[in-house]
Protein backbone atom coordinates (compact mmCIF):
# COMPACT_ATOMS: atom_id res chain seq x y z
CA UNK A 1 0.00 0.00 0.00
CA UNK A 2 1.50 3.26 -0.80
CA UNK A 3 0.09 6.38 1.60
CA UNK A 4 -1.34 9.31 0.54
CA UNK A 5 -1.51 12.03 2.77
CA UNK A 6 -4.36 14.46 3.22
CA UNK A 7 -4.77 17.83 5.12
CA UNK A 8 -8.74 20.11 5.05
CA UNK A 9 -7.31 23.17 4.32
CA UNK A 10 -11.03 25.87 3.88
CA UNK A 11 -8.89 29.17 2.29
CA UNK A 12 -5.89 30.59 1.32
CA UNK A 13 -5.95 32.49 4.65
CA UNK A 14 -2.41 32.20 6.19
CA UNK A 15 -3.30 30.54 9.56
CA UNK A 16 -5.23 28.03 8.04
CA UNK A 17 -2.57 27.02 4.87
CA UNK A 18 0.34 26.94 7.74
CA UNK A 19 -1.54 24.60 9.89
CA UNK A 20 -2.66 22.37 6.63
CA UNK A 21 1.02 22.52 5.76
CA UNK A 22 2.40 21.71 9.17
CA UNK A 23 -0.14 18.56 9.43
CA UNK A 24 0.85 17.27 6.32
CA UNK A 25 4.54 17.32 7.43
CA UNK A 26 3.15 15.71 9.96
CA UNK A 27 1.37 12.81 8.52
CA UNK A 28 4.31 12.57 6.13
CA UNK A 29 6.34 11.19 9.13
CA UNK A 30 8.04 14.65 10.24
CA UNK A 31 9.91 17.02 8.32
CA UNK A 32 13.05 15.08 9.39
CA UNK A 33 12.13 12.03 7.29
CA UNK A 34 11.71 14.24 3.96
CA UNK A 35 14.59 16.72 4.38
CA UNK A 36 17.73 16.75 6.15
CA UNK A 37 19.39 19.92 7.90
CA UNK A 38 21.03 22.26 5.36
CA UNK A 39 19.62 20.34 2.19
CA UNK A 40 19.76 22.56 -0.25
CA UNK A 41 15.74 21.88 -1.98
CA UNK A 42 14.46 22.76 -5.19
CA UNK A 43 10.78 23.89 -4.84
CA UNK A 44 9.46 23.20 -8.25
CA UNK A 45 5.75 24.69 -8.61
CA UNK A 46 3.71 25.68 -11.41
CA UNK A 47 3.67 28.85 -12.86
CA UNK A 48 2.16 28.18 -16.45
CA UNK A 49 1.68 31.78 -17.00
CA UNK A 50 1.32 34.94 -15.68
CA UNK A 51 -1.88 34.81 -13.68
CA UNK A 52 -3.40 36.12 -10.50
CA UNK A 53 -3.33 33.77 -7.58
CA UNK A 54 -7.31 33.90 -7.66
CA UNK A 55 -7.24 32.70 -11.52
CA UNK A 56 -6.28 28.79 -9.89
CA UNK A 57 -4.32 28.13 -12.41
CA UNK A 58 -0.75 28.75 -10.95
CA UNK A 59 0.26 27.16 -7.29
CA UNK A 60 -1.33 29.85 -4.61
CA UNK A 61 1.79 31.73 -3.44
CA UNK A 62 0.71 31.04 0.50
CA UNK A 63 1.21 27.27 -0.05
CA UNK A 64 4.68 27.91 -1.52
CA UNK A 65 5.25 29.90 1.44
CA UNK A 66 4.18 27.86 4.08
CA UNK A 67 6.16 25.24 2.66
CA UNK A 68 9.34 27.34 1.98
CA UNK A 69 9.02 28.59 5.58
CA UNK A 70 8.56 25.16 6.96
CA UNK A 71 11.71 24.01 4.93
CA UNK A 72 14.13 27.20 5.94
CA UNK A 73 12.99 26.49 9.52
CA UNK A 74 14.08 23.55 10.04
CA UNK A 75 17.51 24.56 8.15
CA UNK A 76 17.08 23.88 4.51
CA UNK A 77 18.03 26.25 1.73
CA UNK A 78 15.56 26.90 -0.28
CA UNK A 79 14.95 27.92 -4.31
CA UNK A 80 12.35 28.27 -5.71
CA UNK A 81 11.34 27.90 -9.60
CA UNK A 82 9.38 26.71 -12.59
CA UNK A 83 10.16 27.29 -16.39
CA UNK A 84 6.73 28.21 -18.14
CA UNK A 85 5.93 28.14 -21.69
CA UNK A 86 7.47 30.58 -24.23
CA UNK A 87 10.81 32.44 -23.54
CA UNK A 88 12.84 31.70 -20.77
CA UNK A 89 15.07 34.71 -19.48
CA UNK A 90 15.77 36.24 -16.09
CA UNK A 91 13.08 39.57 -17.36
CA UNK A 92 10.10 36.85 -17.75
CA UNK A 93 10.92 35.18 -14.82
CA UNK A 94 10.93 38.21 -12.71
CA UNK A 95 7.50 39.15 -14.08
CA UNK A 96 5.81 35.86 -13.59
CA UNK A 97 7.05 36.14 -9.69
CA UNK A 98 5.44 39.46 -9.45
CA UNK A 99 2.58 38.63 -10.97
CA UNK A 100 1.76 34.75 -9.18
CA UNK A 101 2.68 36.43 -5.75
CA UNK A 102 5.77 34.22 -5.62
CA UNK A 103 7.80 37.08 -5.25
CA UNK A 104 6.04 38.04 -2.09
CA UNK A 105 5.47 34.17 -1.24
CA UNK A 106 9.73 34.11 -1.28
CA UNK A 107 10.42 37.55 0.60
CA UNK A 108 7.70 36.34 3.57
CA UNK A 109 9.60 32.76 3.99
CA UNK A 110 13.17 33.46 3.40
CA UNK A 111 13.35 31.43 -0.06
CA UNK A 112 15.35 32.52 -2.85
CA UNK A 113 13.80 32.70 -6.17
CA UNK A 114 15.51 31.26 -9.59
CA UNK A 115 16.70 33.17 -12.27
CA UNK A 116 19.44 30.55 -13.26
CA UNK A 117 17.98 29.75 -16.64
CA UNK A 118 21.09 27.32 -17.27
CA UNK A 119 19.95 23.96 -19.09
CA UNK A 120 21.67 20.68 -19.56
CA UNK A 121 21.40 17.21 -20.68
CA UNK A 122 20.11 14.68 -18.20
CA UNK A 123 19.93 10.91 -18.84
CA UNK A 124 16.90 9.38 -18.93
CA UNK A 125 18.30 5.75 -17.26
CA UNK A 126 14.59 4.81 -17.24
CA UNK A 127 13.95 6.57 -19.87
CA UNK A 128 11.33 4.70 -22.12
CA UNK A 129 10.85 7.47 -25.23
CA UNK A 130 13.85 9.26 -25.30
CA UNK A 131 17.79 8.40 -24.02
CA UNK A 132 18.04 12.23 -22.81
CA UNK A 133 16.49 15.71 -22.09
CA UNK A 134 17.26 18.74 -22.05
CA UNK A 135 16.23 20.25 -18.89
CA UNK A 136 16.49 23.48 -16.56
CA UNK A 137 19.86 22.55 -14.63
CA UNK A 138 19.42 24.04 -11.08
CA UNK A 139 16.83 21.31 -9.54
CA UNK A 140 19.50 18.90 -10.78
CA UNK A 141 22.42 20.80 -8.04
CA UNK A 142 20.01 20.77 -5.38
CA UNK A 143 19.49 17.95 -2.96
CA UNK A 144 16.38 17.19 -2.63
CA UNK A 145 13.34 18.16 -5.16
CA UNK A 146 9.81 19.03 -3.95
CA UNK A 147 7.16 19.73 -6.32
CA UNK A 148 3.91 22.00 -5.48
CA UNK A 149 1.49 21.64 -8.40
CA UNK A 150 -2.36 22.65 -9.08
CA UNK A 151 -5.41 20.26 -8.88
CA UNK A 152 -6.40 20.89 -12.58
CA UNK A 153 -7.54 19.80 -15.43
CA UNK A 154 -5.77 19.72 -18.85
CA UNK A 155 -6.38 20.37 -22.45
CA UNK A 156 -4.25 17.90 -23.60
CA UNK A 157 -3.06 15.38 -20.56
CA UNK A 158 -6.72 15.54 -18.91
CA UNK A 159 -5.50 16.25 -15.62
CA UNK A 160 -2.39 17.71 -14.36
CA UNK A 161 -0.84 17.24 -10.78
CA UNK A 162 1.90 15.90 -9.81
CA UNK A 163 3.68 14.22 -12.69
CA UNK A 164 2.30 16.56 -15.18
CA UNK A 165 4.04 19.76 -13.46
CA UNK A 166 7.11 18.68 -14.11
CA UNK A 167 7.04 19.16 -18.28
CA UNK A 168 8.19 22.22 -16.65
CA UNK A 169 11.57 21.57 -16.03
CA UNK A 170 12.30 21.28 -20.16
CA UNK A 171 12.94 24.70 -20.82
CA UNK A 172 10.61 27.59 -22.53
CA UNK A 173 10.42 27.31 -25.63
CA UNK A 174 11.72 23.56 -26.13
CA UNK A 175 8.85 22.34 -25.10
CA UNK A 176 6.55 23.11 -28.30
CA UNK A 177 9.97 20.72 -30.12
CA UNK A 178 8.97 18.05 -27.75
CA UNK A 179 4.79 18.34 -28.34
CA UNK A 180 6.07 18.43 -32.08
CA UNK A 181 7.75 15.12 -31.91
CA UNK A 182 5.02 13.66 -29.77
CA UNK A 183 2.01 14.90 -31.02
CA UNK A 184 0.18 11.52 -30.08
CA UNK A 185 -1.49 11.21 -26.34
CA UNK A 186 0.59 8.27 -25.52
CA UNK A 187 4.00 9.50 -26.34
CA UNK A 188 4.00 12.32 -24.98
CA UNK A 189 2.57 10.59 -21.17
CA UNK A 190 5.50 8.08 -21.81
CA UNK A 191 7.57 11.36 -22.26
CA UNK A 192 6.22 13.19 -18.85
CA UNK A 193 6.20 9.66 -16.97
CA UNK A 194 10.29 9.63 -18.56
CA UNK A 195 11.03 12.98 -16.74
CA UNK A 196 9.20 12.15 -13.81
CA UNK A 197 12.07 9.01 -13.70
CA UNK A 198 14.90 11.38 -14.47
CA UNK A 199 13.66 13.89 -11.46
CA UNK A 200 13.10 11.61 -9.42
CA UNK A 201 11.01 14.38 -6.89
CA UNK A 202 11.72 13.35 -3.42
CA UNK A 203 8.06 14.86 -2.37
CA UNK A 204 5.07 16.10 -3.92
CA UNK A 205 2.33 18.49 -2.36
CA UNK A 206 -1.36 18.83 -4.74
CA UNK A 207 -2.51 22.19 -4.03
CA UNK A 208 -6.24 21.33 -4.14
CA UNK A 209 -7.44 24.14 -1.35
CA UNK A 210 -9.19 25.64 -4.98
CA UNK A 211 -8.38 23.84 -8.19
CA UNK A 212 -9.43 24.29 -11.88
CA UNK A 213 -12.43 22.75 -13.78
CA UNK A 214 -13.19 22.84 -17.70
CA UNK A 215 -11.04 24.44 -19.96
CA UNK A 216 -7.36 23.93 -17.70
CA UNK A 217 -4.55 24.44 -17.58
CA UNK A 218 -5.31 28.44 -17.53
CA UNK A 219 -8.51 28.85 -19.38
CA UNK A 220 -10.83 26.74 -16.74
CA UNK A 221 -12.84 28.00 -14.07
CA UNK A 222 -11.77 27.79 -10.25
CA UNK A 223 -13.68 25.43 -8.04
CA UNK A 224 -13.36 24.79 -4.76
CA UNK A 225 -12.00 21.42 -3.24
CA UNK A 226 -10.47 22.30 -0.03
CA UNK A 227 -7.84 19.77 0.56
CA UNK A 228 -3.73 19.70 0.20
CA UNK A 229 -2.96 16.17 -1.10
CA UNK A 230 0.99 15.11 -0.74
CA UNK A 231 2.61 11.89 -1.20
CA UNK A 232 6.33 10.22 -1.26
CA UNK A 233 5.06 8.72 -4.80
CA UNK A 234 3.66 11.06 -7.29
CA UNK A 235 1.99 8.28 -9.29
CA UNK A 236 -0.44 7.68 -6.35
CA UNK A 237 -0.64 11.10 -5.55
CA UNK A 238 -2.08 11.44 -9.24
CA UNK A 239 -4.65 8.83 -9.01
CA UNK A 240 -5.79 10.01 -5.31
CA UNK A 241 -5.86 13.70 -7.23
CA UNK A 242 -7.89 12.65 -10.22
CA UNK A 243 -10.14 10.86 -7.97
CA UNK A 244 -11.01 13.29 -5.97
CA UNK A 245 -12.04 15.20 -9.07
CA UNK A 246 -14.47 12.62 -10.46
CA UNK A 247 -11.93 11.67 -12.97
CA UNK A 248 -11.15 7.64 -13.06
CA UNK A 249 -7.68 7.62 -12.44
CA UNK A 250 -7.07 5.05 -15.30
CA UNK A 251 -8.59 7.15 -17.77
CA UNK A 252 -5.55 9.59 -16.88
CA UNK A 253 -2.57 9.21 -19.65
CA UNK A 254 0.15 9.37 -17.49
CA UNK A 255 -1.64 6.95 -14.93
CA UNK A 256 -1.79 4.93 -17.76
CA UNK A 257 1.46 4.80 -18.88
CA UNK A 258 2.57 4.38 -15.38
CA UNK A 259 0.92 1.31 -14.92
CA UNK A 260 2.53 -0.24 -18.10
CA UNK A 261 5.90 0.81 -16.66
CA UNK A 262 4.75 -0.90 -13.54
CA UNK A 263 5.57 2.18 -11.72
CA UNK A 264 1.97 1.83 -10.27
CA UNK A 265 -1.21 -0.06 -10.18
CA UNK A 266 -4.01 2.44 -10.85
CA UNK A 267 -6.01 1.79 -8.14
CA UNK A 268 -7.20 3.82 -5.48
CA UNK A 269 -8.06 0.54 -3.14
CA UNK A 270 -4.18 0.11 -3.29
CA UNK A 271 -3.79 3.37 -1.35
CA UNK A 272 -3.92 4.11 2.13
CA UNK A 273 -4.89 7.65 2.99
CA UNK A 274 -4.07 9.42 6.34
CA UNK A 275 -5.32 12.61 7.88
CA UNK A 276 -8.91 12.37 6.07
CA UNK A 277 -11.52 10.38 4.38
CA UNK A 278 -10.73 10.84 0.75
CA UNK A 279 -14.68 10.09 0.37
CA UNK A 280 -15.49 13.65 1.49
CA UNK A 281 -13.85 15.33 -1.01
CA UNK A 282 -15.14 13.72 -3.85
CA UNK A 283 -16.31 16.36 -6.82
CA UNK A 284 -17.25 16.19 -10.06
CA UNK A 285 -15.20 18.49 -11.94
CA UNK A 286 -16.27 19.52 -15.23
CA UNK A 287 -13.89 18.07 -18.08
CA UNK A 288 -12.21 20.30 -20.66
CA UNK A 289 -13.65 20.37 -24.31
CA UNK A 290 -11.00 18.93 -25.94
CA UNK A 291 -12.06 15.81 -24.20
CA UNK A 292 -12.88 13.06 -27.06
CA UNK A 293 -13.76 9.96 -28.15
CA UNK A 294 -11.67 7.43 -29.77
CA UNK A 295 -14.26 5.36 -30.39
CA UNK A 296 -13.10 5.17 -34.07
CA UNK A 297 -9.59 4.39 -32.85
CA UNK A 298 -8.72 0.78 -33.74
CA UNK A 299 -11.88 -0.15 -35.17
CA UNK A 300 -11.65 1.36 -38.52
CA UNK A 301 -8.71 1.62 -41.12
CA UNK A 302 -5.72 3.83 -40.60
CA UNK A 303 -6.87 6.42 -43.20
CA UNK A 304 -10.43 6.13 -42.26
CA UNK A 305 -9.35 7.40 -38.45
CA UNK A 306 -6.64 10.30 -39.83
CA UNK A 307 -9.99 11.38 -41.95
CA UNK A 308 -11.88 11.17 -38.37
CA UNK A 309 -9.65 12.79 -36.60
CA UNK A 310 -9.42 15.56 -38.74
CA UNK A 311 -12.88 16.33 -38.61
CA UNK A 312 -14.35 15.29 -35.48
CA UNK A 313 -11.47 15.69 -33.03
CA UNK A 314 -11.55 19.40 -31.48
CA UNK A 315 -9.85 21.88 -32.76
CA UNK A 316 -8.78 25.12 -31.30
CA UNK A 317 -11.09 28.28 -32.67
CA UNK A 318 -9.68 31.75 -31.70
CA UNK A 319 -12.25 35.06 -31.07
CA UNK A 320 -10.87 37.59 -32.87
CA UNK A 321 -13.05 40.41 -30.71
CA UNK A 322 -11.20 39.22 -27.82
CA UNK A 323 -7.89 38.78 -29.58
CA UNK A 324 -4.78 41.94 -29.21
CA UNK A 325 -2.88 40.07 -31.91
CA UNK A 326 0.15 39.56 -29.24
CA UNK A 327 1.67 37.12 -31.27
CA UNK A 328 1.80 34.18 -27.78
CA UNK A 329 0.15 31.45 -30.21
CA UNK A 330 1.93 32.17 -33.26
CA UNK A 331 5.36 31.69 -31.26
CA UNK A 332 4.46 28.69 -29.21
CA UNK A 333 2.85 26.71 -31.92
CA UNK A 334 4.71 23.70 -31.89
CA UNK A 335 4.05 22.58 -36.16
CA UNK A 336 3.63 26.35 -36.84
CA UNK A 337 0.60 25.99 -38.12
CA UNK A 338 -0.78 29.11 -37.04
CA UNK A 339 -0.14 32.06 -39.23
CA UNK A 340 -0.65 35.96 -38.47
CA UNK A 341 -2.38 37.52 -41.20
CA UNK A 342 -3.66 41.12 -40.30
CA UNK A 343 -2.72 41.20 -36.35
CA UNK A 344 -5.16 37.74 -36.11
CA UNK A 345 -3.79 34.07 -36.41
CA UNK A 346 -5.49 31.80 -38.22
CA UNK A 347 -4.43 28.17 -38.50
CA UNK A 348 -3.77 25.23 -41.08
CA UNK A 349 -6.23 22.23 -39.09
CA UNK A 350 -4.50 19.75 -41.41
CA UNK A 351 -0.92 20.55 -39.30
CA UNK A 352 -2.28 20.94 -36.24
CA UNK A 353 -1.40 18.60 -34.01
CA UNK A 354 -4.11 19.29 -30.88
CA UNK A 355 -1.53 20.24 -28.71
CA UNK A 356 -3.33 22.89 -27.08
CA UNK A 357 -0.73 25.37 -26.37
CA UNK A 358 -1.98 28.04 -28.32
CA UNK A 359 -5.57 27.64 -25.75
CA UNK A 360 -3.03 27.33 -22.90
CA UNK A 361 -0.76 29.94 -23.23
CA UNK A 362 -3.39 32.59 -24.29
CA UNK A 363 -3.09 35.98 -22.32
CA UNK A 364 -6.83 36.90 -23.30
CA UNK A 365 -8.44 33.47 -23.32
CA UNK A 366 -9.07 34.00 -26.81
CA UNK A 367 -8.76 30.66 -27.98
CA UNK A 368 -11.87 28.38 -27.28
CA UNK A 369 -12.36 24.83 -28.51
CA UNK A 370 -14.80 23.86 -30.75
CA UNK A 371 -15.94 20.17 -30.39
CA UNK A 372 -17.85 18.50 -32.99
CA UNK A 373 -21.58 18.22 -32.40
CA UNK A 374 -21.14 14.07 -33.54
CA UNK A 375 -18.71 14.66 -30.49
CA UNK A 376 -21.00 15.75 -28.41
CA UNK A 377 -24.23 13.47 -28.60
CA UNK A 378 -21.67 10.73 -28.03
CA UNK A 379 -20.17 12.51 -24.53
CA UNK A 380 -23.65 13.51 -23.14
S1 LIG B 1 -2.22 34.46 -28.02
FE1 LIG B 1 -4.36 35.03 -27.88
S2 LIG B 1 -4.40 37.24 -27.91
FE2 LIG B 1 -2.38 36.62 -28.61
S3 LIG B 1 -2.57 36.55 -30.86
FE3 LIG B 1 -3.03 34.48 -30.12
S4 LIG B 1 -5.25 34.43 -29.84
FE4 LIG B 1 -4.65 36.57 -30.02
S1 LIG C 1 -2.76 25.56 -33.59
FE1 LIG C 1 -2.78 25.34 -31.38
S2 LIG C 1 -3.45 23.24 -31.06
FE2 LIG C 1 -2.82 23.38 -33.19
S3 LIG C 1 -0.68 22.74 -33.17
FE3 LIG C 1 -0.69 24.98 -32.99
S4 LIG C 1 -0.62 25.35 -30.78
FE4 LIG C 1 -1.18 23.20 -31.05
Amino acid sequence: MEKVFLSKCENYSKEEVYRAIDKIFDLAGGIDKIVKKNDKVFLKINLVMKKHPDEAATTHPMVVEAVAKKLIDYGCDVIIGDSPGGPYNEKVLKSLYKVCGIEEAAKNSGAKLNYDCRTDDFLTSEGCIVKKLNMIKPPFECDKVITISKLKTHGMALYTGAVKVLFGMIPGIYKAEYHLKMPDIKDFSNLLVDICETVKPHFSIIDGIVGMEGDGPTAGVPKKTGLILASYNPYYLDIAGSYVMGINPKDVPTIQRAVVRNLCTGKIEDIEFLGEDINNFILKYKLPNTKSVNFFRGRVPKRVEEFLTYYLSPRPVFQYDVCVGCNRCYDVCPPKSIKMQNNKPHVDYRTCIRCFCCHELCPQKAVKIYRNKIINRFLK
